[in-house]
């Protein structure tokens, strides 16, 4: 029997916390009719339902370390088969570590795949601490928001769906984002190197404002997805 291919399309969005991963996903998904998936997220929800996977996951995200690949890669491997991941996927936040990227490859090589685009996001770790502590999302439909640079068009509601509650994240503030920025450093930045030998990497300028960004984001994916 032949293995039916997990999804079409893999894209990996590669940058530090705060480089605008999650904004940027979701700006790609409505475009290219992909589906973003992110670990930090599928994690959130893991702990919020009090899952054992959530469960051994919560202090380590409260003090800005990474989870255990086994955690993740099941978490993630699960949410793969769903049937919305068809067209293809957007990973925000995944892989994070060299173990995590060959898991990866293994996934998909049993279903002849392979990762098809990473993007890598740049952006100066001075700014990160700013980026990551003055972001917030609706809490009805999860539209990014920024204190400094993107407020709702009308203050206090949500331009996406008209909802008017918002929420922050526990781990973006200043205590936690030393650690998280070391543990990319550490851990996933090397993860450059390993897709540009394998001729998928892309970099992108992320500095630049979140419009500019989308453009050259979106350059880059049409290369790969039809
Ligand atoms: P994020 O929403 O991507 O910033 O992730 C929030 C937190 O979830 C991180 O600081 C980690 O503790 C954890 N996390 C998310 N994705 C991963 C991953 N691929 N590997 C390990 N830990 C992760």
């Amino acid at each position: 029997m032949i293995a039916m291919p997990i999804t079409p399309a893999v894209l990996i969005l590669l940058g530090p916390p705060g480089a605008g991963k999650g904004t940027q996903a979701r700006m790609l998904e409505e475009t290219f009719g992909l589906v973003q998936l992110s670990t930090g997220d599928l994690l959130r929800s893991a702990v919020a339902a009090g899952t054992e996977a959530g469960n051994k996951a919560k202090s380590v995200m409260e003090a800005g370390g990474l989870v255990s690949d086994d955690i993740v890669l099941a978490i993630l491997k699960d949410r793969m088969t769903d049937p919305d991941t068809k067209r293809g996927v957007i990973l925000d936040g995944f892989p994070r570590t060299a173990g995590q990227a060959e898991a990866l490859d293994g996934l998909l090589a049993s279903t002849g795949q392979r990762v098809n685009s990473v993007i890598s996001m740049k952006v100066e770790d001075a700014s990160m601490v700013a980026r990551v502590a003055g972001r917030y999302t609706c809490a009805s439909c999860g539209e990014g928001y920024h204190d400094e640079f993107k407020q709702p068009a009308s203050a206090g509601v949500c331009d996406k769906c008209g909802g008017a509650e918002f929420k922050r994240r526990a781990d973006d503030n200043a205590e936690t984002a030393g650690a998280r920025l070391a543990a990319y450093h550490a851990q996933t930045a090397p993860l450059i190197t390993y897709y540009k030998g394998r001729g998928v990497l892309e970099q992108v300028d992320a500095m630049a404002d979140i419009a500019s960004v989308a453009g050259a984001m979106s350059a880059s994916v049409k290369r790969v997805v039809a």
